[in-house]
């Protein structure tokens, strides 16, 4: 199942932003079935809270498509997305999402909130979850469990 295999090219970036001590997030983008862009959460490195994997993968796919709007593109994402990255997605006209694990703190598609399912005057992105959610859950835990203890106590 595609779907699947361009997850396991999402956790691979995963895994690089746990090899960083960044929390384990990946991102890909597909376009006319060839991955354009590939990004994992920076926030620690580049110590900017807008560096998360989705948002980074977005910037470099409109760079490389030399638009800004991603039409008929698809980001699959290791994470359920927070509200920041879900509005960039409806910003970027993005069609297609698909994600892995949910994310019970900041998930924009149902976990916390529902960004990505409320109506939109004009655009709506159409969404599939649970892909690789293990894998992707598997990392977050770990990442938790032996790099910090708890998410709501780090560098506060
Ligand atoms: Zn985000």
């Amino acid at each position: 199942m595609s779907e699947e295999v361009f997850m396991r090219e999402a956790l691979i970036e995963a895994q690089k932003a746990y090899d960083k001590d960044e929390v384990p997030v990946g991102a890909v983008i597909v376009y006319n079935g060839k991955i354009i862009a590939r990004a994992h959460n920076l926030v620690e490195t580049k110590q900017d809270p807008t560096a998360h994997a989705e948002m980074l993968c977005m910037a470099e796919a409109a760079s490389f498509l030399g638009n800004w709007r991603l039409l008929h593109a698809t980001l699959y994402c290791t994470l359920e997305p927070c509200i920041m990255c879900a509005g960039a997605m409806i910003s970027s006209r993005l069609p297609f999402l698909v994600w892995g694990a949910p994310d019970v703190r900041q998930g924009a598609h149902g976990s916390w909130v529902n960004i990505l399912d409320a109506s939109h005057p004009i655009h709506r992105v159409s969404c599939s979850s649970g892909v690789c959610a293990e894998e992707s859950s598997y990392l977050m835990k770990r990442f938790f469990k032996e790099k910090r203890r708890d998410p709501c106590l780090t560098k506060s």
